[in-house]
């Protein structure tokens, strides 16, 4: 026998997981399907080791799925912004900005947690909801849109009559194919490296970005491990670079992070494994179609700088969420998906183009193009006006 539902959701990665806690809160009758069981121990197998920083709009998304008083025991805080230029013959600071989140707000810029950690607080916040049905093992096959509802067909051959299809299953969305909606891609042949340490000399809630070569190394704040200050990495690079730093022995690893962090928490100490990521740009041409949208990853990816990704698909389930609401009776209406499409897909272009500009400057490898990116941050740092509205943009708030 046929199912029916409200929103049946494609993708059970974080941002699929916030879109049902979300949708499920507010009333929806949601099923989620994945192929892959999530992961929600960090020591275990398959483990998620990077971390999302939430900027400060994202939270009352968060507190609408019921999901922000789980997480905030577990967060550190994100107090100060620090950009350092290390581009010159050696890898020392040699131009320093601090942005701090005092400037613009009372509240910190934002707040960081562990992916897997994530996974596990979601999956039990489903268990609350009894009108969600989370069902890992399953993934999404086909669909068919229809005037009053799409026929969705999963991968274990049950059908689905659902108003609503959320595709929020990554950069190679299978819900993004099955309506034909085609997919802009920047490649850049580099990679990111995704680990914690631990430091002698206290972080004092500064997340430090450390542009020199290949992309930036990005330390952000991470909750004390075993006593001692530590900090999730975030290391960008080219493929090859990348593929030498992951197979490099522990204590040669150490030494060359440490010198590549130009040294500014002392020396790093690695405390899990290396998980290594691609890195590319990409944006669907259209965020919806017929009885569909498309959120996060399956809709944009942008490199990890200024902790834009996840914080940008929850600009799209916000958006969403709203819609939803004020079309109770169908959220799959025409309405709901041309709106979404409208409100977001220029938003997310802008982002989506200054971070590609961001990342290539962060690459520069001969020294007069490292030169002019100092010079660059010099200039936009030095007027107050200025850093505010780049502080408050970095944030996704007018
Ligand atoms: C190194 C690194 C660091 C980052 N740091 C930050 C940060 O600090 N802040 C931030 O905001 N963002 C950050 N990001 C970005 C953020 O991690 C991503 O935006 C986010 O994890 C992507 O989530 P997603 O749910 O869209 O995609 P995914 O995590 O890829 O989830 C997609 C899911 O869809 C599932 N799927 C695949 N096929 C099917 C199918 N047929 N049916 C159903 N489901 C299917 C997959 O199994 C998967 O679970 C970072 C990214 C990287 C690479």
């Amino acid at each position: 026998m046929r199912e029916t539902t409200d929103i049946l959701i494609s993708g059970g990665g974080v941002a699929g997981l916030t879109a049902a806690c979300a949708l499920g809160a507010a009333g929806f009758r949601v099923i989620c399907v994945d192929p892959t069981p999530p992961v929600t121990e960090g020591e275990a197998e398959g483990a998620d080791l990077r971390t999302t920083a939430f900027l400060q709009p994202s939270i009352p998304v968060l507190e609408a799925a019921g999901l922000w008083s789980r997480l905030e025991p577990h967060a550190a805080a994100l107090q100060v912004m620090r950009i350092i230029d290390a581009g010159g013959p050696e890898p020392e600071a040699r131009l320093t900005k601090e942005f701090d989140a005092t400037d613009i707000s009372d509240a910190p810029f934002g707040w960081n947690l562990p992916n897997w950690l994530l996974r596990r607080e979601m999956v039990a916040r489903l268990a609350e909801l009894p009108n969600v049905s989370f069902r890992p093992g399953t993934g999404f096959a086909r669909m068919l849109a229809r005037e009053a509802e799409a026929l969705v067909t999963l991968t274990d051959g049950r059908q689905i009559a659902t108003k609503l299809v959320i595709g929020a299953d990554g950069r190679s969305s299978p819900v993004r194919e099955a309506i034909g909606i085609a997919a802009k891609t920047i490649r850049y042949g580099q990679k990111a490296l995704a680990f914690a340490v631990a430091h002698d000399l206290p972080h004092r809630n500064v997340s430090t970005e450390v542009h020199r070569k290949g992309g930036p190394f990005t330390l952000v704040p991470l909750p004390d491990r075993e006593g001692k200050p530590a900090s999730a990495v975030v290391w960008m690079e080219t493929g090859p670079e990348i593929a030498r730093l992951a197979a490099l022995p522990v204590p040669a690893f150490e030494a060359e992070m440490t010198t590549r962090s130009s040294g500014i928490l002392g020396p790093l100490k690695l405390l899990t494994r290396r998980s290594v990521w691609p890195i590319i740009s990409q944006i669907a041409d259209r965020m919806s179609g017929p009885r569909t949208v498309l959120m996060a990853e399956a809709a944009h990816v942008v490199p990890p700088i200024g902790a834009q990704g996840l914080n940008m698909s929850l600009a799209d389930l916000a958006v969403l969420l709203d819609l939803a609401e004020r079309h109770r009776e169908d959220p799959g209406a025409r309405a709901v998906t041309e709106a979404f499409h409208r409100a977001r897909h220029l938003e997310v272009q802008a982002r989506v183009t200054g971070i590609d500009i961001l990342n290539r400057a962060s690459m520069a490898e001969t020294p007069m193009l490292r030169d002019l990116r100092a010079r660059g941050l010099e200039a936009l740092y030095s007027t107050r006006p200025v850093r505010q509205v780049l502080m408050r943009a970095g944030l996704g708030v007018r």
